[in-house]
């Protein structure tokens, strides 16, 4: 089933009655409304010629500043873009020439795939197990390929959940800068942790090891979509000079600019309002998580394996024997249960035993009830 067919079926799910657990959207009753009406309110009132005239391509310079401080880096080493999404497609296009490798997880966030796949990326993915990449697996790739740049989401991954723990994070910047390969880290889930210590990004790794930004073989992608709101379209690229300056070119090609508002509303958010959001989010998120990792315990038909995510929005099921997920699709959807099937999470199409489900959206009695059904469909295929 092509990618196209599955976002069909998927429209169907929009019905009320059906339990998705396939979008990607984070809970929109957690949205900070109210302080994001305040504070435009705020913004027009007292700035509002500004807000709404042209500004500057790299972003707004308090907002920056506040993204460099939090990561120990200067305003000049951060840009800000429409979206994570934004910041893929300006790397790929300041980063890669048509062919260039790009080295990327089995299976790995489909919107990198698409956004880098315009510009000539040829894919070639690294092997994975339930704590991300295989450090020994990228050293004898690299070992025999020349590539350009490595695309990895650390903590929490679209779509497994799975996170890079500490020894593995050096082992990947140790090999990745041996080799002259760029890392391209996507952190949008970074601050949503609901269990375990906090982890230091690749960026922040290869930061404290260079003591010079400029040496930093690590582009950094952040995002308030996750925390804030995605409506908003406020993300970043923290990463050496060089490689923003040809960023700022080609965002200024772009749109020239994020919207101002936008980024003043986010600005006006940072100090105050971000902290008790993320506090909440990973209270929310971690018991749905849980009641998630449970219902699918009972359920799920016996060989399947579940991620046991300790944050982020999503958790990833491999079947056991010869299933197809996408196949299986329709028949779930018809029990009022959907998800995503996994095989658009991989770059060259495996993974057909594999679904991706989101616990951020339904209640404690959907997630059940849902998970159920789900358990009943995919037992009956396994056989
Ligand atoms: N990277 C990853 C891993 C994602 O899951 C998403 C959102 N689904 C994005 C980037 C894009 O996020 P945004 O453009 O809203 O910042």
């Amino acid at each position: 089933m092509t990618s196209s067919a599955i976002r069909e079926i998927l429209k169907v799910t929009q019905q009320p009655e059906v339990i998705s657990f396939a979008g990607g959207l984070p809970a929109p009753e957690l949205f900070p409304l109210e302080e994001v009406r305040a504070a435009s309110d705020r913004i027009l009132a007292a700035r509002g010629r500004e807000a709404l005239q042209y500004s500057t391509t790299e972003g707004d310079p308090g907002l920056r500043e506040w993204i460099g401080a939090r990561a120990g880096i200067g305003a000049d080493h951060v840009q800000i873009t429409s979206g994570s999404q934004q910041g893929l497609d300006l790397l790929a296009r300041v980063l890669l020439d048509p062919g260039d490798v790009v080295l990327v997880e089995q299976p790995t966030y489909l919107g990198a795939l698409q956004a880098m796949a315009p510009y000539g990326a040829r894919f070639v993915e690294v092997l994975t197990d339930e704590d991300g990449i295989v450090p020994e697996a990228l050293a004898e790739q690299l070992a025999h390929t020349e590539a350009r740049a490595l695309y990895t989401t650390p903590s929490f991954q679209n779509p497994t959940g799975r996170t890079l723990p500490r020894e593995r994070r050096r082992a990947l910047l140790e090999v990745t800068r041996r080799h002259g390969v760029t890392v391209i880290e996507d952190g949008p889930y970074n601050d949503l942790r609901f269990r375990g210590e906090t982890l230091p990004t690749l960026f922040d790794l290869a930061l404290a090891q260079a003591d010079d930004p400029e040496e930093v073989h690590v582009v950094h992608l952040g995002s308030f979509s996750k925390v804030l709101a995605p409506g908003l379209r406020d993300a970043w690229v923290q990463a050496p000079r060089h490689v923003i300056e040809r960023l700022v070119l080609a965002k200024q090609a772009a749109d020239l600019h994020s919207p101002t508002l936008n980024q003043m509303i986010v600005l006006a958010l940072v100090e105050d309002v971000l902290p008790r959001q993320v506090e909440r989010l990973r209270e929310v998120y971690g018991h749905r998580a849980g009641v998630m990792g449970r219902a699918l315990q009972e359920h799920l038909p016996a060989g399947a394996r579940v991620s046991d995510p300790d944050g982020g929005m999503f958790c990833w099921v491999e079947l056991p024997g010869d299933v197809d997920t996408g196949a299986l699709l329709p028949a779930a959807v018809a029990r009022k249960v959907a998800y995503v099937p996994g095989q658009p999470f991989f770059a060259h199409g495996d993974g057909r035993r594999t679904l991706r489900l989101s616990f951020t959206s339904a209640t404690d009695a959907q997630i059940r009830s849902g998970v159920a059904a789900l358990g009943e469909v995919l037992a009956a295929a396994v056989g």
